[in-house]
């Protein structure tokens, strides 16, 4: 799509490479925003001074939001917990992991499917038993329906090995997220689902059916499932262009791009395709969605 701005001079609070007609009528179209995390609602551990205002401002517009991580390792209780401690009142289903979204894709795609082996962390697990989900052992004898593969960072050597067996004998291969590694500060390199994949793939030949984690479309495609929405009536708002908003560009969603985490606006404006919106933030986000809705309530 050609602009006849010029990005980097008009950008103040946000820039689209659409037309005003085109933006106008995107943003019309949202009932929902699927939301990053960590550098588009907070930094680290800080709340941004703009996010509950802008939740707010979403709910009192009729428009829904969901929360999105791709870290299956924590149970969304944790999440919930870290959100009410910044003074975010969630509820379960606002709060994606991907571990959850396998959950839904598996309930919705494989109904079937009552026994799982998972090699996931033992709140990961608990999570699968609480969705109704029995969990086989390492056990030849003790056949699943389903092998699911996370980031499991109590990952054992043996049970390695039995996931490597049941994707060898081809049951439905399901894996959490596709990150290779997990950020960190210390002087580590934490061995991400992506990983996990890869060994079993270079041991097997077999490769995931499906991966749910971002950028891959899984995560929206379950809330489009859940709240009966066509791809472009979702927002997908995070700070990476890599993984989300190639997320939404893989789901048909709209894209938005926030500037208040890893990516600069130089990066931004270079990047082919740029995303539909960048914006500042998500409250200039906010502002741009409400402006364009059908019945504003400001
Ligand atoms: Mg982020």
């Amino acid at each position: 799509m050609q602009s006849n701005k010029e990005p980097m001079k008009d950008f103040d609070k946000y820039y689209s490479p659409m037309s005003e007609a085109q933006l106008k009528e995107a943003c019309a179209k949202i009932k929902h925003v699927a939301l990053d995390m960590d550098g588009t609602i907070y930094l680290g551990s800080t709340l941004f001074p703009y996010t509950l205002s802008f939740l707010k401002k979403l709910k009192d517009n009729g428009i829904g939001y969901s929360f999105l991580t791709n870290n299956p390792t924590k149970s969304v209780e944790d999440y919930l917990k870290k959100l009410r401690n910044m003074g975010i009142d969630a509820t379960r289903e606002e709060m994606n992991t991907s571990a959850v979204s396998t959950i839904d894709y598996i309930k919705i795609h494989h109904p079937e499917a009552k026994r799982l082996f998972v090699l996931g962390t033992p709140s990961m697990i608990a999570e699968f038993e609480a969705s109704g989900f029995e969990i086989t052992t390492d056990d030849a004898n003790d056949v699943p329906h389903l092998l699911v593969v996370a980031f499991d960072t109590t990952l054992e050597y043996k049970r390695l090995c039995r996931a490597a067996w049941w994707a060898s004998q081809g049951l439905p291969y399901i894996a959490t997220n596709p990150d290779r590694v997990c950020p960190t500060d210390q002087q580590v390199i934490l061995v991400d689902c992506g990983s996990i994949c890869k060994a079993i793939e270079y041991a097997t030949g077999r490769i995931p059916d499906i991966v749910i984690g971002k950028p891959n479309p899984g995560m929206l495609t379950v809330i489009q499932e859940r709240y009966h929405l066509q791809a472009d009536e979702i927002a997908m708002c995070g700070d990476r262009i890599y993984t989300d908003v190639k997320t939404a560009q893989n789901a048909g969603a709209l894209g938005v791009l926030v500037l208040s985490g890893e990516t600069t606006l130089e990066t931004a404006m270079n990047s082919n395709p740029q995303p539909p919106i960048t914006a500042l933030n998500i409250e200039e986000f906010g502002k741009l969605l409400i402006k364009n809705n059908p019945n504003p309530n400001y």
